[in-house]
């Protein structure tokens, strides 16, 4: 690899991978770059293993160093930048002319910076002049950013300080396994007695007071049905429910027939661990309810969210001080990413796309007619469903995401991918997605960028540069101004320097419901701790101190109450049957992040988990034919994935795990299913219905 030169000795900054964005000091000396944890309060001085390795994403060997465009040969060859870009906008003003502005669609990614996320959606609405955009966000709290907006009229992953967490007594996880995914979160849960529900022991769920272990997919009917027994047992905050909430009778309505016996019928989990469960909550002075990918993922996931939002109402926890509801982001900048204006249905400040008012606010900021900005778009995978087909996307342009791999049904969507006309890839390694693209562009990386980041509490924080980049690296902000001119639009419209973009989101998400207009970097490097919203006040006041805690005195809802949701259990949209007798579930190891585009080129990680595989009870194996190491296949009704056997006696009988991290054959989502949510259009990656044969080593 390159020897980084360095902009300065070293520099405060955040991990480049999860929500959590632990704090760390970046060194660079000697030709080498070192990470330390920082005593930031998500992490305590805490980094797990992934933070502790980042810097070898820098200098990774396989770090894209000059653009690519693939040529007659079907080869993918270096290129200069005036080239690439004029390949890119050529090819789009074209295809734009023959089939309208729809037909170019542009896919983001929550590991984008604030302002390259708010730049791109801005890029595809003005210099595109696109409805197609859409963010890999989608595919990880969507559900939940849904749930939330209904119950509470805003949705913060956490509407509290992650320290907070520290004070309870009691808090349960519904799907999440923050020991793997986001290790030094633990510390703050060290106090609390733990319920984690899922199908799985996981690290998580082995330090838990108590594991409640559902049939994957009956979640909800487990929300459900602690609700009941939240109102059975003589737990319900009467007082709260008529203070600060409406819509509980409706709620109550649906939540009455899931008595316990029949959720052990449906869930599996015993009558006795629901009852402990309720009592573990409702002894508590303080608790809270956390919801993570497991609730999410399903195409019932906004409901089962909604369900455990419920539960949080009736035992009174939102909006007090040390108690609550929260939702776990996992990508570093899923908070931002979800809130700026890449999704499909989104404008910057969290507005709706279609909201009259938030269209006028944001167009005279762009400086453009209000009829100009297009309507929503299609979500990720009807994005990515409908590309190459009739009156679909011709061309796609994609930054910070690697959807070969994580979409569900990936062979089709890596088909899909490869019928385009145009395929644009921005990114720092040759993701399994690049390696399909008409032209790749090869972009600066954390420790190379300054910017801003917004963490799962809805905390905006600065990413500072450490490095110069590669010389022939671009930031993504330069990207899309090199576009943006080719196509006609005057280059101030989209800014390259990061404080420029800031100061014009801010601008943007004025009144909105995500703030940023009081903060600016100043503040921020001066180690203020800005939570949206934070508005700016006039200046003979002080400034807005920022909102480390939401709904203390109100929930965002005109009245200034939240939302019961009433819903009810169904059953996932694929059950097991004599075909496919067993439930497959998918997530993530400690060791990998995503699509493992980043972390199977950082060797520790890699070596520590290689390659795929699916854990499986023994006795499940032995009715297989299966032992321990060998390669199986893993069949559902829409394709088979190849993994090498764990076995793992704490397992469900019925189910079997994948993590999804993988490439080629071995992709987890081969087989999931591409069944949406109606609400989120999330897809149902945590259920669908497989066997598992045993297959001969190659
Ligand atoms: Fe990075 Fe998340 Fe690990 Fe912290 S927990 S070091 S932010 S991956």
């Amino acid at each position: 690899g390159r020897i980084p030169v360095p902009d300065r000795q070293s520099t405060a900054t955040h991990c480049p991978y999860c929500a959590l964005q632990c704090g760390t000091h970046l060194r660079h000396s000697d030709g080498v770059t070192t990470v330390q944890p920082s005593d930031f309060p998500t992490n305590q001085g805490g980094l797990c293993t992934k933070g502790w390795t980042a810097p070898s994403l820098l200098d990774t060997a396989s770090r894209l160093r000059s653009p690519l465009v693939r040529g007659p040969d079907g080869e993918l060859a270096p290129s200069d930048w005036d080239t690439a870009l004029d390949v890119v906008s050529d090819r789009i003003a074209r295809i734009r002319d023959e089939h309208g502005p729809d037909a170019v669609g542009v896919f983001g990614g929550g590991g984008l910076t604030n302002e390259k996320a708010y730049l791109l959606g801005k890029f595809a609405r003005v210099a595109l002049g696109t409805s197609q955009i859409d963010y890999n966000g989608r595919f990880c709290m969507s559900s939940a950013a849904v749930a939330g907006t209904a119950a509470f009229g805003v949705d913060r992953g956490l509407p509290f300080p992650v320290t907070d967490l520290g004070q309870a007594e009691t808090i349960l996880l519904a799907g999440a396994n923050p020991a793997e995914t986001m290790p030094p979160l633990m510390r703050h849960l060290s106090r609390a007695k733990l319920i984690v529900i899922d199908p799985r022991r996981t690290r998580t769920a082995e330090s838990a007071a108590l594991h409640l272990q559902p049939v994957p997919g009956t979640d909800l009917a487990l929300a459900l049905g602690l609700l009941h027994l939240t109102v059975t047992e003589g737990l319900l905050d009467k007082d709260y429910l008529a203070e600060r909430t409406t819509g509980f009778e409706d709620a109550w309505e649906r939540a009455l027939s899931w008595w316990p016996e029949r959720v052990e019928r449906v869930t599996g989990v015993p009558v006795a661990e629901q009852r402990e469960a309720v009592h573990m909550l409702g002894a508590a002075e303080r608790a809270y309810v956390l919801t993570g990918r497991g609730a999410e993922q399903h195409s019932k996931g906004t409901d089962t969210v909604a369900a455990f939002i419920d539960l949080a109402l009736a035992l009174g926890l939102p909006g007090r001080e040390g108690s609550g509801y929260g939702c776990l982001t996992g990508q570093s900048n899923g908070q931002g990413g979800r809130e700026l204006g890449q999704k499909a249905d989104q404008l910057p400040g969290y507005r709706s796309i279609t909201d009259p008012e938030a269209r006028a606010r944001i167009a005279e900021v762009w400086g453009v007619a209000p009829e100009a900005l297009p309507g929503p778009g299609r979500s990720a995978y009807e994005l990515f469903d409908a590309l190459g087909t009739a009156g679909g996307p011709r061309a796609l342009l994609v930054f910070d995401s690697n959807p070969a791999v994580s979409a569900p049904r990936s062979d089709r969507v890596t088909e899909r991918l490869a019928s385009l006309d145009l395929l644009v890839v921005a990114d720092f390694v040759p993701s399994e997605t690049a390696q399909l693209a008409d032209v790749v562009l090869p972009v600066t990386q954390w420790a190379e960028e300054e910017g801003t980041m917004t963490n799962l509490e809805g905390r905006v924080l600065r990413r500072r540069r450490l490095l110069s980049p590669p010389p022939e690296v671009r930031s993504d902000l330069d990207i899309l101004h090199g576009l943006a001119v080719r196509l006609g639009e005057p280059g101030h419209r989209f800014p390259t320097e990061p404080r420029e973009v800031f100061a014009e989101l801010r601008r943007a998400t004025m009144g909105g419901k995500a703030d940023y207009s009081g903060i600016t970097y100043d503040r921020l490097d001066a180690g203020e701790a800005l939570h949206w919203p934070c508005p700016l006040l006039p200046e003979s006041r002080a400034p807005h101190p920022g909102t480390p805690r939401l709904f203390l005195d109100r929930f965002a809802h005109p009245d200034g109450r939240a939302r019961f949701a009433a819903v009810d259990h169904r059953a996932p949209a694929e059950t097991t049957d004599d075909a496919y007798p067993l439930y497959a579930t998918t997530g993530r190891v400690l060791a990998q992040y995503q699509t493992g585009a980043q972390t199977r080129r950082v060797p520790e990680l890699n070596e520590a988990v290689p390659e795929p595989f699916v854990e499986i009870h023994p006795d499940t194996a032995e009715r297989a034919g299966l032992r321990h190491d060998d390669r199986a296949a893993v069949i559902s009704a829409r394709g088979r994935t190849v993994a090498r056997v764990r076995l793992d006696g704490s397992l469900r009988t019925d189910t079997v795990f994948l993590p999804f991290h993988f490439p080629g054959d071995g992709r987890a989502n081969l087989i999931t299913n591409t069944v949406l949510d109606p609400q989120s259009k999330m897809p149902e990656f945590k259920v669908c219905a497989v066997r598992i044969e045993p297959i001969s080593e190659p």
